[in-house]
């Protein structure tokens, strides 16, 4: 006997019918002899409703609250999933994250899971129930209600299953497992049989978000199986796995994009010691990330710097850089909301020298003009025009062969 962790995202859970389907399939695992542990997100484009409803109200609604209604997607889904159940004759119980104490941090709207009270949920698996858990959500100590981030439930999954050491956490999503691009950019991306931890980090830190990055960084933690896999079709999926020393690694397994990035320059800053401190402190203190950074050689004593920065900050960023921009007496700021970071990724880089080389004359080819590059040890970023979102990373895929299983 397995117990088991599934997560049902949100179109797998998007109207009835998808519902019972996922009955069905919880029932089939739950009669062959396993305990069931499932977490389901909101039905698809319900957050979104519930975040465009708060919106109305108010541009920067409190944080608290926000947690307060957009957690609620998760607990029509759960309920419903459990009635499901219980009508086919299969036991089962719905639970909120704070009702089986999913303990987190107080950062409202982008909460950390610190503990799960596990008793609970083992009561019920004892008694041969299905326990059906609202993912996304917790409460922290003092019982105010938090959410996860976008894409939580994943992370809620990960955690429970770490939790209830767990024998494997299933993600059913729709699409059938994790692929060398997005499927639905480039049609001949090709499912992977495997990826290490470290790969899948850093393709859902780059943007690739068929995994919330907090769910694959808990699962290497604590050494949770994790797959994903299709709620709509039968198939093994694509198992998560530490990096195995005898096995021959593609120089790149994947490539990641983020559509949510923003660029701003602060041009002709006098240059001396403290520059790139005078101009991203305030960035900082105004709660805002920095992602690329880029300071060019000055030539006439000054200075110009970039930086890219989430979408939804930029307007905020822009407000704190002019005001830096005054008092440190620059030239000018400039913005671009339109650019996308396109990136490769693949633990084989490390002894594969010319990867860079290859990724740059694929995108001269197409005359894509590179705004930004960055680089660590297994990935390569470059920032380009939102336009060529697509083009740039069919081309790159093409270039590095992707579609071939055996691409070396
Ligand atoms: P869910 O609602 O089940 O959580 P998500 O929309 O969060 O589903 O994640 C699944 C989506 O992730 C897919 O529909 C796909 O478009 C997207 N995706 C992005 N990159 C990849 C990738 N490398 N492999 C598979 N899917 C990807
Ligand atoms: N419902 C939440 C969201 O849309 C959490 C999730 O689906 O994982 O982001
Ligand atoms: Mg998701």
């Amino acid at each position: 006997m397995a117990l088991i962790v599934q997560k049902y995202g949100g179109t797998s859970v998007g109207d009835i019918k998808r519902i019972e389907n996922v009955a069905e399939m919880v029932q089939a695992a739950h009669d062959a002899g396993n305990q069931i542990v499932v977490v389901v997100s909101a039905m698809s484009g319900e957050t979104n409703r519930l975040i465009d409803l708060a919106k109305q109200i108010s541009e920067q609604p409190e944080p608290r609250e926000y947690d307060v209604l957009v957690s609620t997607g998760e607990q029509v889904t759960i309920a419903l999933l459990s009635m499901a159940l219980n009508r086919r004759g299969c036991p089962a119980r719905s639970y909120t994250g704070s009702q089986v104490h999913i303990l987190t941090d107080s950062a409202h709207t982008k909460a950390r899971i610190l503990d799960i009270d596990e008793s609970r949920i083992r009561e019920d698996l004892k008694k041969g129930r299905v326990v059906v858990v609202a993912g996304f959500q917790g409460r922290d100590e003092h019982g105010n209600i938090t959410t996860l981030g976008r894409g939580g439930s994943d992370t809620t999954a990960v955690a429970l299953a770490a939790a209830l050491k767990a024998d494997e956490c299933q993600i059913y999503t729709d699409v059938d497992g994790v692929y060398t691009t997005d499927p639905r950019v480039v049609s001949n991306a090709r499912r992977l049989d495997r990826i290490t931890f470290e790969e899948m980090l850093e393709m859902a830190s780059l943007g690739s978000k068929v995994l919330q990055i907090r769910s694959v960084e808990f699962a290497g933690k604590y050494n949770v199986p994790l797959r994903v896999l299709s709620s709509f079709e039968p198939g093994g999926g694509t198992l998560i796995t530490y990096e195995d020393e005898n096995m021959e690694q593609p120089v790149i397994s994947g490539i990641a994009f983020n559509r949510d990035e923003a660029k701003l320059t602060i041009l002709g800053v006098p240059d001396q010691p403290g520059v790139a401190f005078n101009i991203l402190g305030p960035i900082g203190q105004a709660n805002i990330e920095v992602d690329m950074i880029i300071q060019n050689v000055a030539q006439d004593a000054t200075t110009d710097f970039t930086f890219t920065v989430h979408r939804n900050d930029y307007e905020k960023a822009r407000t704190v850089l002019e005001k830096t921009a005054k008092e440190l007496g620059a030239r000018e700021v400039k913005g671009d909301k339109s650019i996308v970071k396109i990136s490769v990724v693949g633990v084989g880089m490390r002894s594969h020298a010319g990867v860079a080389s290859t990724m740059f004359e694929a995108l001269a080819r197409e005359n894509i003009n590179i705004q930004m590059i960055s680089t660590s040890e297994i990935k390569i970023s470059v920032v380009v025009d939102e336009k060529y979102l697509e083009l740039g990373v069919r081309t790159l895929h093409d270039a590095f062969k992707l579609e071939q299983a055996s691409a070396a």
